[in-house]
């Protein structure tokens, strides 16, 4: 029953599994360098120990070892997010896993130093800067945080409760008062990339809270004008703006989209850090967001008519850039050292949700 032909299911999420380079920590506590995972990359198979006998095999759309480049992740997961949001879809790309695992190396890596480093949040501004045409075209940038179903502004931290509000004409979501930059070059990008994260920081320090358990996402929005006898090809998500005039010789429209990037909160079960009040409070929110978007992604992989967005803000954020014609990649991250086998374990079994 499982095609794993794109054009088969257009709902479905794709998923790929990236593996994490062993770090000095699992170098010292793994004293038999037993990977808990074995990649099969040209079999898209991933096999994950179960004891010292016998290994279980699943299979992804990719997989990726410890040695894939940071163009070669963007290219295969992102690129044709991208692509479609260039032709006026709405487009998602999410990293799952523990902490530690590489989310954010593998999204919102800046690679200031060393452009071949750089993660799928500045390869895709990138990539979206060189398509579209710079007189009559615009890129504008939300930067958000989540916490404890809390949306808070990273590029104005003292707006610290965004509501999430859905066009009744449209469908679409709406962050009233979220602020919205439009960005002029890539320098322009990385320094709003930047602040956000400096404010990031220094948000949940205040907050005396880890970055792990927030998410952090990033809205990137699309606004093309384009020629109606082009836009006549591809159906725009746009209904407000889309032209019903006849012809199609010239008469420019214009199409809009967007590209959310998600950070997502470590998926390590937070119950095992202790009993106070506050962590269990945090443990159920995280649990509350994952869990909801893990049915999201089971929905749109049997097909549903219906997609549970409604039971968390993270699902609630989704909900006009998932499913339908819109497309979702899913790079779900981990470790080598058999230390973690429970976490790896849930993880693995997190992407499986959207095969
Ligand atoms: P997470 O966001 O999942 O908590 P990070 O992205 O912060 O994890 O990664 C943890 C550490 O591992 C960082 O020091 C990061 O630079 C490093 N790291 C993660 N993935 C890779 C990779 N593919 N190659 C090299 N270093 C990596
Ligand atoms: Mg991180």
């Amino acid at each position: 029953t499982h095609s794993h032909d794109d054009d088969a299911e257009p709902g479905r999420v794709r998923v790929a599994v990236r593996l994490r380079p062993r770090n000095a920590e699992d170098l010292l506590s793994d004293a038999d360098f037993a990977d808990c995972v074995e990649l099969q990359p040209e079999l898209k198979r991933l096999k994950l120990r179960k004891n010292n006998w016998s290994s279980e095999s699943y299979r992804f759309d990719e997989v990726f070892t410890e040695s894939a480049s940071q163009r070669r992740v963007y290219e295969v997961v992102a690129k044709p997010v991208v692509e479609s949001v260039l032709n006026g879809y709405n487009g998602t790309v999410m990293a799952y896993g523990q902490t530690g695992t590489g989310k954010t190396y593998t999204l919102g890596r800046l690679g200031k130093d060393d452009a071949s480093e750089r993660g799928i949040m500045v390869r895709a501004f990138e990539d979206i800067i060189a398509n579209i045409s710079p007189a009559s075209d615009t890129v504008e940038v939300s930067y958000l945080q989540l916490y404890m179903e809390s949306i808070q502004d990273l590029l104005a931290p003292e707006k610290i409760n965004i509501p999430i509000v859905e066009d009744p004409k449209t469908g679409k979501v709406l962050l009233p008062g979220a602020a919205l930059v439009k960005i002029r070059d890539l320098d322009h990008f990385l320094q709003l990339l930047q602040t956000g994260e400096t404010n990031r920081h220094a948000a949940n320090t205040n907050m005396n809270m880890e970055s792990s358990r927030s998410h952090a996402i990033l809205m990137v929005y699309v606004r093309r004008s384009v020629l109606e006898k082009e836009a006549n090809d591809i159906s725009s998500q746009d209904e407000d703006t889309r032209s019903d005039l006849p012809g199609g010789h010239g008469i420019p429209t214009v199409r809009k989209s967007k590209l959310l990037i998600v950070d997502l909160a470590g998926s390590e079960r937070l119950d095992k850090s202790g009993s106070e009040g506050y962590l269990v409070e945090e443990a159920k929110f995280i649990n509350l967001s994952l869990s909801s978007l893990g049915k999201c992604i089971n929905a749109l992989a049997e097909n549903s008519p219906h997609i549970p967005t409604r039971d968390s803000k993270l699902t609630r954020l989704l909900r006009d850039s998932f499913g339908g014609s819109a497309r979702t990649s899913l790079i779900i991250t981990i470790g080598p050292s058999s230390r973690h086998h429970a976490e790896t374990t849930s993880t693995i079994m997190f992407g499986q949700r959207a095969m």
